[in-house]
């Protein structure tokens, strides 16, 4: 990726993923969708930016698209619609995955400007499939009514396919390799 180079020096941290968003709140400490929030029998591997469903997701910095695929989908979780994922290959090496999507514009191998269009977001759960043996957290999302978001995760680098990986979170012991707490990022990135 060395023959990419920064045009726009303004923009060193990246670009807001989310450009119809005004508010611009990552989660931290204490509120739901937290990097590493221990939801009981699994962990949260990103940080989840809440908005309305359709809203258009931007890539936040020079990057290189590794994969498209199903990140939820009902044959895994019932409650689950289907949603999509990207994984970017940034040009400084981390590796972006912006997840729960209901729509994707990109495709494996296309190059991204900082700011260009990858997809819209997506909801995850189906109110009407969740039911008492959902976990509290779940439960709790359902109450609130807000279960549209995009879910952002970042990695060292490339992240390998891991059986205690599903839907965002993280089953059993340790952490997945590689990934890295987002939060400080969307912060400075998010006062842009
Ligand atoms: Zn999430």
């Amino acid at each position: 990726m060395k023959e990419m180079h920064f045009e726009d020096a303004a923009t060193k941290d990246g670009i807001w993923p989310l450009p119809e968003d005004r508010l611009r709140i990552v989660p931290t400490s204490g509120s739901p969708g937290t990097f590493w929030e221990d939801r009981g029998d699994r962990r949260h591997c990103g940080v989840d930016l809440y908005a309305t469903t359709g809203s258009k997701v931007v890539s936040t910095e020079y990057g290189i698209v590794l994969e498209v695929g199903i990140f939820t989908s009902p044959r895994i979780v019932p409650y689950w619609n289907e949603t999509l994922y990207i994984l970017v290959e940034n040009e400084s090496g981390l590796c972006t995955k912006f997840a729960e999507l209901v729509e994707v514009d990109v495709r494996p191998g296309d190059r991204l400007r900082s700011g260009q269009m990858v997809g819209r977001v997506g909801s995850v759960l189906n109110p009407e499939k969740i039911d008492d043996e959902a976990p509290a957290y779940i439960k709790s999302l359902k109450d609130k009514g807000d279960s549209s978001m995009l879910h952002f995760e970042l990695y060292r680098s490339r992240p390998k396919v891991s059986e205690k990986y599903l839907g965002g979170n993280w089953f059993g012991p340790g952490k997945p390799p590689g990934l890295l707490d987002p939060t400080d990022r969307l912060v400075a990135i998010s006062k842009e």
